[in-house]
């Protein structure tokens, strides 16, 4: 029977890191660093996060200044406006908050933030630097996988790690924060599954994430026996959250394995705040 891996078991120690970052930071320049954020039309997903936003944010002594946009606000005004949060002194982060309504390019939006307010890890260039193992941002989500996988101190050095799903803030990322640990990765996606291979792949995993969308695609019974599995689906099936991978028949093989809920989305907003104070010293020239 695998272990339980619970993000929330792994956000005392780091919010403790961050509260004495945060206080020092205000000591040194007289105020609080800001994290602000864009809603943009009101998708009830999305309002869900920012609470979870605010709240961390909140509770770690940042100022979260959410910014709330009727749905049809143009794509030139979105940018407009994250051309005046770059230019503001005041604000250190700023997150789009996704998906905006379908007239609107997230893209577009999200690729004009300043380089060193990415609190998201996905401009181009923190993007670049994340491939070069210099990464100043790493995207919230990848980063909250990585803390998982560590917390199991397994040496990953010539394992098979296997991603399922390409997205450009979990699968993608995760390629080059794993080779850092010198598993051998694997990426599996939509074409992988047309093509009848994902089962293979999936049991040759000694770690695997999914971060799919797809509630239980990937059966228990793939499993391979002492797998760290780490499941970042969040599906909403009736009135419960199930994740991508079946997890009654998965517990039984894997040796560590995150429940949905509260195996990766605890950790997410933390490493978020994590990015904020980050950026913060970065702007002010506070090292360490
Ligand atoms: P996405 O929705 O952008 O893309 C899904 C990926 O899954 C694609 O790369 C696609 O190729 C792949 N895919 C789709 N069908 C497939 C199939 N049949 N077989 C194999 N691969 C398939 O991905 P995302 O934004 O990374 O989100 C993935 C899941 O993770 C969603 O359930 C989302 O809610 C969840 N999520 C959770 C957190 C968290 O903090 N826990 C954060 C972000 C996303």
């Amino acid at each position: 029977m695998a272990t339980l891996l619970q993000g929330k078991q792994l956000t005392g120690k780091i919010k403790a890191t961050l509260e004495a970052d945060i206080k020092e930071f205000a000591q040194r320049t007289g105020s609080a660093p800001v994290l602000a954020s864009i809603e943009v039309g009101d998708n009830k997903g999305v309002g869900i996060y920012t609470s979870m936003q605010k709240k961390a944010a909140e509770g770690l002594g940042i100022e979260y200044r959410l910014k709330h946009f009727t749905g049809s606000t143009t794509e030139k005004e979105l940018i407009g406006q994250v051309k005046q949060l770059n230019s503001d002194d005041s604000v250190n982060g700023i997150i789009v908050q996704l998906p905006c309504p379908a007239h609107i390019d997230d893209r577009k939006i999200s690729q004009g933030i300043r380089v060193d307010k990415d609190v998201e890890g996905i401009h181009p260039e923190n993007l670049g630097k994340l491939l070069l193992g210099q990464a100043r941002f790493i995207p919230c989500t990848a980063a909250a996988v990585m803390e998982l996988i560590n917390a199991t101190g397994i040496d990953l050095s010539g394992k098979n790690a296997v991603i399922v799903g390409r997205s450009e803030i979990v699968g993608k990322p995760l390629i080059f924060l794993l080779l850092e640990k010198s598993p051998t990765v694997t990426i599996c996606h939509s074409g992988t599954s047309k093509a009848g291979k994902l089962e293979e792949f999936v049991r040759s995993a000694d770690i695997l994430v999914a971060a799919i969308g797809r509630p239980a695609l990937i059966k228990g019974s793939w499993i391979k026996e002492g797998a760290i599995v780490i499941d970042v689906g969040i599906n909403q099936v009736g009135d419960t959250l199930i994740g991508d991978i079946e997890f009654s028949t998965a517990m039984t093989r894997a040796s560590f394995i995150t429940p949905v809920p509260g195996g990766v989305g605890p950790l997410t907003v933390f490493m978020l705040m994590r990015n904020l104070i980050n950026a913060a010293k970065l702007q002010k020239g506070i090292s360490g």
